[in-house]
């Protein structure tokens, strides 16, 4: 039996993205959902909309996936089973130190995206930039019509959020732009295009993130807590600050407050839910994800987490790109001195990436066969359900992992309900406990990080 939409939302597998909400004109609606991601609502739609959702949708099976839209577009490309259709890749960064610290990592997907501005190939920018509305969402999905708006949206944000509203928002206007999305997103964005002609004449480009998983937003709200900002309290976040005394992977987070001149920070490792390994307040579509690289993107951009790089606290990014004049975009800055960097061979890009490897390759296999053991049905994937060539010893870490994600999200509702912080981290520290244990971390190791998640609060007087 297919996996169609109607699964995707009964099942919780909806990332949330808006895609059937553009395809229906807003037929099908998405709604903030219990643990405050974005969630499409099918109760009182009728079939006819829910097949034009359904037909646009990631995670369904009508729609077209990765390869098919792919291949469509970049047919031409040599193929990698694990970053899909590439024409180059770099390692590089800007050389505007001003500008790379304001980035995420190298900064490139906000300089490729203003260059594009710039030079009048596109019209507008479509990305995730901080919310005005109060007491509501911290970021949502905006429309940046200059550089300097697209520049002052760079920063990754790891929070939910659709695209819906804004990717509506440019039909009937004149243009064209260029959609920024992690994967599934660019998807999702590509298949709606691909029903639209509309859409498709303003949709000229499509920059990918690669994705490890995305969040809901108590993962702001629980590392915020940490440094002392409850979640009524909370008013911005920073994902990304770069600190010179240590690595690029080990950059800070940073809170602020209402009302409050300036963030606090602490190391994001140091805070619990920060390791991303640990997948707390992951959203469940996640678990059924096999995109890291962005494959239906015009270019995909990164971190080179590779020991060359990553000593740099600066940041680097990977890029891998399919598009030709993406492509002539990075090469003029290399030659004008504007981006330093070298070429990237696919097989370090994927070496950069070797965790998500593991959580979307063997982890999907045994996700998926074990949603198949207890009778559920699942997504038509570009693996196969199985456990064979698993090691016996990953698949309790794999499903620890997995459950990590809602009983996070469960302890978080119950410290806010009391107003406790601390029955979040009792119930997680527990968790990452056994979770380490299952890794085969000595004893020391697991106290080790007890005492690392103990101590960032306390500092501050949580
Ligand atoms: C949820 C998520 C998970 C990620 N996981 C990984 C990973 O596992 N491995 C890895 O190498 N890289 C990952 N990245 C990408 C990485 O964090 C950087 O975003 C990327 O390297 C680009 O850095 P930059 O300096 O070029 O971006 P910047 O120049 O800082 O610009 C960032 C651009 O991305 C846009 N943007 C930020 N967040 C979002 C979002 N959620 N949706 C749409 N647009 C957005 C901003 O508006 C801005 O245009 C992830 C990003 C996200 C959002
Ligand atoms: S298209 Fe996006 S928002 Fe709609 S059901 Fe699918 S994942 Fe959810
Ligand atoms: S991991 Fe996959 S499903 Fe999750 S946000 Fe990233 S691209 Fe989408």
């Amino acid at each position: 039996m297919p996996f169609t939409i109607e699964e995707v939302v009964a099942g919780g597998t909806c990332v949330g993205c808006g895609a059937c909400s553009v395809a229906t004109g807003g037929r099908i609606p998405v709604t903030i959902g219990r643990y405050g991601a974005p969630q499409a609502r099918l109760d009182g739609v009728p079939a006819a909309a829910r097949a034009v959702g359904s037909r646009v949708c990631p995670f369904s099976d009508d729609s077209p996936n990765e390869d098919v839209l792919a291949d469509a577009r970049f047919g031409q490309l040599p193929h990698d089973g694990r970053v899909g259709r590439f024409r180059a890749g770099y390692a590089a960064r800007v050389t505007d130190e001003e500008f790379l610290l304001g980035s995420s990592s190298g900064g490139l997907t906000g300089w490729v995206t203003a260059r594009l501005l710039e030079r009048g190939e596109v019209d507008g920018v479509i990305h995730v930039g901080r919310s005005s509305e109060e007491g509501g969402a911290l970021f949502e999905y905006q429309v940046s019509s200059t550089p300097a708006e697209v520049v002052a949206k760079r920063k990754s944000r790891y929070y939910a959020t659709s695209f819906a509203e804004a990717l509506a928002s440019i039909r009937g206007r004149e243009g064209r732009f260029a959609f920024v999305g992690v994967p599934c997103f660019v998807r999702a964005a590509r298949a709606v295009a691909a029903q639209d002609p509309e859409l498709n004449r303003r949709l000229a480009f499509y920059l990918g993130l690669v994705c490890g998983h995305l969040k809901t937003p108590g993962f702001a709200e629980a590392l915020a807590w940490q440094l002392g900002v409850p979640p009524g309290e909370l008013d911005e976040v920073d994902f990304r600050v770069k600190n010179p005394t240590r690595s690029a992977s080990r950059y800070d987070f940073g809170a602020r407050a209402q009302g409050a001149s300036e963030m606090v920070t602490a190391a994001t490792a140091d805070l619990l839910g920060g390791s991303w390994g640990h997948g707390m307040f992951q959203l469940n579509a996640c678990n059924y994800c096999d995109d890291i690289f962005a494959e239906t993107a015009d270019a995909v951009f990164g971190d080179a987490w590779l020991p060359r790089y990553v000593a740099d606290y600066r940041g680097t990014n990977l890029v891998i790109t399919r598009s030709p004049l993406i492509d002539a975009i990075i090469e003029d800055g290399l030659e004008s001195g504007a981006i330093v960097g070298e070429a990237l061979s696919v097989d370090d890009a994927a070496a950069s990436q070797a965790a998500n490897f593991r959580h979307r390759r063997d982890g999907l296999r045994v996700r998926l066969a074990d949603d198949l053991r207890a009778g559920l049905p699942v997504p038509r994937k570009r693996v196969e359900p199985g456990y064979e060539g698993v090691p016996t010893q990953r698949l309790p870490l794999i499903r620890q992992r997995r459950a990590m994600s809602p009983i996070s999200e469960r302890a978080l509702e119950e410290a806010k309900r009391s107003g406790r912080l601390g029955r979040f981290l009792r119930i997680m520290r527990r968790e990452v406990m056994t979770y380490q244990r299952l890794e085969g971390k000595s004893l020391r190791t697991r106290l080790a990080t007890f005492v690392r998640h103990t101590s960032v609060g306390r500092g501050l007087g949580v």
